[in-house]
């Protein structure tokens, strides 16, 4: 290697040809899963991968999980549970969105467990076996989010029903919390019991109630099995609480050139912000076709209008707003407190992870995290921290 090249490699962080870039820490992955498998008890901890593993990557996340420790995962579909299957040929792979007509090869042909939730999936779920011995199969049952699962007095009369077929054997009884991000609220309570009341139908069967927020909310609601997702990528499950899982994702985008502007001249589309002072104003290579949503801009959007502030990026030490509105491919942001001269194009700015917590910039769009993490684009180069072993 010449010295040349090793200048190069130093230089990275700055220069190349990433124009935006995610690294994704997936040790602080792997910490955040022990994390959550200790406080869930004496219960198991599954992982759940949905969605690209909330955006993050799904082989890389899979991977990792399974070496921390994982052998149940959730995704939504067949097709993200065959996709999975290769990563952790020996894990349980729940498919939530269950079984319908014309999917049952998917879940033979890659040993996925379908999550029933409707009377018309399991008759779906019982003509597929009917010529197999048997396959493993999951409940879902409704406890108040009215989605997905049967009414607690359906499953109950499932359970008692003499003519249920002995092949049908569920692995997994479980069901979802509407309201486990907000301790106090009282469907917690009212979901746990008539959890409990349908579970007691299911004598000997394991269940599992609790997503990431429900394994906060203490020992009674981990039953055998755990659901933990967005605490895993680092994510905030309970509201109004300091967060106390590792960041896994970090977003960074390229400044593309830094200019001056004078007060009372106008920013982006709209000419929505109008400039109280001379004003520099750095341009990043980021926009709402990356997953920067448009409705984190800093003015010219409605959600503005409700009092909340826009997002800030970091850069050289120092937190800097987003002015204007966030176009497709490109963010204006406002530098002029930093010393002059000390941002330069071709620097990154931090959108979020360690110094911007990915729920603060959530929170200044209207949204949540979980939408944040799973609106992330293609264009990012995407750099992979490898776990210690
Ligand atoms: C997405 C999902 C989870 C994980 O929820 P988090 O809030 O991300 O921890 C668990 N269970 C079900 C049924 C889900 O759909």
């Amino acid at each position: 290697m010449n010295k040349n090249h090793l200048d190069r490699r130093h230089a990275l962080p700055i220069a190349g040809e990433d124009h935006a870039r995610l690294t994704i820490d997936l040790g602080a992955l792997a910490s955040n899963w022990r994390s959550m498998s200790r406080r869930s008890g004496a219960a198991r901890t599954a992982a759940v991968l949905k969605a690209n593993a909330y955006g993050i990557g799904l082989e890389s996340a899979a991977r990792t999980l399974f070496a921390a420790g994982a052998r149940d995962f959730f995704v939504a579909s067949p097709a993200e549970g065959a996709t999975l299957r290769p990563i952790v040929p020996d894990g349980r792979i729940f498919v939530l969105s269950g079984m319908w007509a014309g999917s049952e090869r998917l879940f033979f042909e890659n040993d996925l467990v379908p999550v029933i939730s409707s009377e018309e999936q399991l008759a779906i779920f019982m003509a597929a076996i009917a010529d197999r011995s048997d396959h493993p199969c999951a409940l879902q049952i409704d406890t108040g989010m009215n989605r997905l699962g049967l009414t607690v007095a359906d499953a109950t009369a499932l359970a008692t029903d003499p003519a249920r077929p002995a092949s049908f054997s569920p692995v997994l009884v479980m069901s979802h919390l509407a309201c486990a991000d907000d301790p106090a609220h009282s469907m917690n309570r009212t979901q746990l019991d008539l959890f409990r009341l349908a579970t007691a139908a299911f004598d000997g069967i394991d269940a599992s109630l609790a997503n990431s927020a429900g394994i906060f909310l203490g020992e009674d609601y981990h039953f055998d099995l755990t659901r933990p997702g967005i605490s895993l990528y680092g994510g905030a499950a309970v509201n109004d609480v300091p967060n106390p899982m590792k960041p896994v994702v970090t977003a960074e985008a390229r400044i593309l050139l830094v200019r001056d502007a004078n007060a009372g001249e106008t920013v982006s589309y709209g000419a929505s912000a109008v400039l109280m002072r001379d004003t520099r104003i750095a341009i990043a290579a980021i926009g709402y076709a990356d997953g920067y949503l448009r409705s984190l801009s800093g003015t010219g959007v409605p959600l503005r209008q409700t009092g909340l502030s826009g997002a800030s990026g970091f850069l050289h030490g120092q937190r800097v707003p987003v002015i204007g509105r966030i176009t497709m491919d490109l963010s204006h942001f406002d530098v002029t407190d930093l010393p002059k001269g000390a941002v330069r194009a071709g620097d990154f700015i931090e959108l979020f992870g360690p110094n911007i917590a990915i729920e603060d910039v959530a929170r200044a769009s209207g949204t949540i995290d979980y939408e944040l993490l799973t609106s992330l684009g293609a264009r990012y180069h995407r750099n992979y921290v490898e776990a210690e072993r």
